[in-house]
C-alpha cells in the first residue's frame, strides 16, 4: 500500500522543540510569559500592524470580536452559510440572530447581495440597519477568508460605512493573504476590518496546537480584548473584576510553538504555492476536462492554504465517490463543510438567496495541501485523479 498523504497536517520542524523546551526549563507554561509577549510582538510586526493580542483559539477570538463589536442579545449579524461553523456559533453564544449570506465564485461572501439585502429587505432609521422581517437591529458582518482567498473588502468596507455595521474579518484560514492591488494594497487579511482574528489550530497554516490571535485598526479595542480575554481584571492584587470576563488567554507553552512556527510562514506559504501550481498546470480543461483546480483572486498574494477541485459534472463523478476512490489509494481529502443553514441549531434562522453555495457544497473537494507534501506526492494525487478521470469512479 502506497504511503498515506493526509489532507492537512502541521509541520514542526523549526525551533518549536527548542523554544517549547526553554518555556519548560524556565518554568513558564501558564497565560503570562516571555514567548507570549514576544509572539504578539512578532505576530504584529509580520502584519504591519501596531499590536496582537494573543487568544486561546478562533473561535475565542471571535467570540470577543463579536462582544468588542457592540453585538447583544437580539441583535443580528450577518454570516456566510459556507464556512466552518466556528464562525458562526460565537453569535448565538451571545444570543444574537445570524442572517445567512451566500457565497460567490471566491467562495467568499457575495458582496452584491449582502448590498441588496441591505437594500431591499431592510430599512435604515436611526443610524441603525433594521432588518424588515424580524424588526432586529442587525449590528455586525462576518466575512471569513475562505481557504486563503480573501473577501471583497472594498465592497463590504463600502456597505458597512453606509449602514452602520461593524466588520469582523474571519483570517483564521488566511494568515499570510495580502492584496498586491487596488485601495488596500499591501494589507493583510484581517488587517482592513475593524477587527480580524486568526487561528493556530492543527490544520491551518501555522500551528500551536491550539490558540488564536485578534488584530484592530484600533488600539482601545485590543486593550479591552486583552482584558476581557484575562478575567476583566482590574486589580491583580486584590482580585478586583468590573465585567465579566473570560479565561481566552493563550499559554507561553503554545505561544513558544507560535514563535517557532511564524519563523517558517513564509516559507511554508512558497512551498504551498509550488505545490498548488503543479496541480493546476496538471488538472485543468485541457488534461483533464470537467476537472479543475480553484483560482484565487488575482488581486491578491495568497496564502495558499487549501486547494480546491472543481467538479464540473457531479452527476458523472460523484463528489463522494471521489473521495472514496482516493481514500482507497491512501490519499485524504475531504468536502466542503455542511452549510451551516442546514445544521440543526441554525434551521428557524432567516438565510436571503442562497444558491452558489449548494452548487459548491456539491462539486468541491479539498485535496492535500500541507506545507511539508513533495512535489513526488503531488504528482501520486494527480496521477490518481487522471485514473478516476479517465476510467470513471467505478472503476
Ligand atoms: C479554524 C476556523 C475557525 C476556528 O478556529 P479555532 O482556532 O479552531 O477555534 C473559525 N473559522 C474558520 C473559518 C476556521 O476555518
Amino acid at each position: 500500500m502506497d504511503e498515506f498523504i493526509p489532507l492537512s497536517v502541521p509541520n514542526l520542524k523549526g525551533n518549536e522543540l527548542k523554544y517549547l523546551t526553554d518555556a519548560v526549563e524556565a518554568e513558564w507554561v501558564s497565560t503570562g510569559g516571555a514567548y507570549i509577549d514576544r509572539y504578539e510582538l512578532e505576530f504584529a510586526d509580520y502584519l504591519n500592524v501596531e499590536s496582537a493580542v494573543a487568544c486561546q483559539s478562533g473561535t475565542a477570538g471571535l467570540h470577543l470580536a463579536l462582544i468588542l463589536s457592540g453585538v447583544e442579545a437580539d441583535h443580528e449579524v450577518i454570516v456566510p452559510t459556507l464556512t466552518f461553523i466556528a464562525a458562526v456559533n460565537p453569535v448565538k453564544y451571545l444570543h444574537a440572530y445570524p442572517v445567512f449570506m451566500d457565497c460567490d465564485d471566491s467562495l467568499c461572501m457575495d458582496m452584491e447581495k449582502l448590498k441588496e439585502f441591505c437594500q431591499t429587505e431592510c430599512d435604515f432609521i436611526d443610524n441603525k440597519l433594521i432588518n424588515n422581517s424580524s424588526g432586529r437591529h442587525i449590528k455586525a458582518v462576518v466575512v471569513v477568508h475562505v481557504f486563503g482567498n480573501m473577501a471583497d473588502m472594498s465592497a463590504v468596507m463600502d456597505i458597512a460605512e453606509k449602514y452602520n455595521l461593524k466588520v469582523i474579518e474571519d483570517a483564521t484560514e488566511a494568515l499570510g493573504t495580502f492584496y498586491t492591488k487596488g485601495r488596500y494594497k499591501d494589507r493583510y487579511a484581517g488587517t482592513i476590518a475593524n477587527i480580524g482574528v486568526y487561528s493556530f489550530n492543527g490544520n491551518k497554516i501555522i500551528t500551536t496546537g491550539g490558540g488564536g490571535m485578534m488584530v484592530s485598526t484600533d488600539s482601545d479595542i485590543m486593550k479591552r480584548a486583552k482584558y476581557l480575554s484575562s478575567q476583566a481584571k482590574d486589580d491583580a492584587v486584590n482580585f478586583i473584576h468590573n465585567e465579566v470576563g473570560y479565561n481566552y488567554r493563550m499559554t507561553n507553552l503554545q505561544a513558544a510553538l507560535g514563535v517557532a512556527q511564524l519563523e517558517q510562514l513564509e516559507r511554508f506559504i512558497s512551498t504551498k504555492k509550488e505545490n498548488y501550481s503543479i496541480y493546476k498546470s496538471s488538472i485543468n480543461d485541457d488534461e483533464m476536462g470537467g476537472f479543475r483546480i480553484f483560482d484565487f483572486r488575482d488581486d491578491i498574494r495568497s496564502n495558499y492554504w487549501f486547494y480546491s477541485l472543481y467538479i464540473v459534472n457531479p452527476d458523472k463523478y460523484p463528489r463522494d465517490k471521489i473521495i472514496e476512490s482516493l481514500a482507497k489509494a491512501n490519499i485524504q481529502t475531504r468536502p466542503l463543510w455542511g452549510l451551516i443553514h442546514e445544521q440543526r441549531p441554525y434551521l428557524h434562522d432567516q438565510t436571503y438567496k442562497i444558491e452558489k453555495a449548494f452548487e459548491f457544497y456539491n462539486r468541491i473537494i479539498n485535496i492535500p495541501c500541507s506545507s511539508n507534501l513533495s512535489s513526488d506526492d503531488v504528482y501520486r494525487v494527480i496521477d490518481k485523479i487522471k485514473v478516476i478521470h479517465n476510467k470513471g469512479v467505478e472503476f
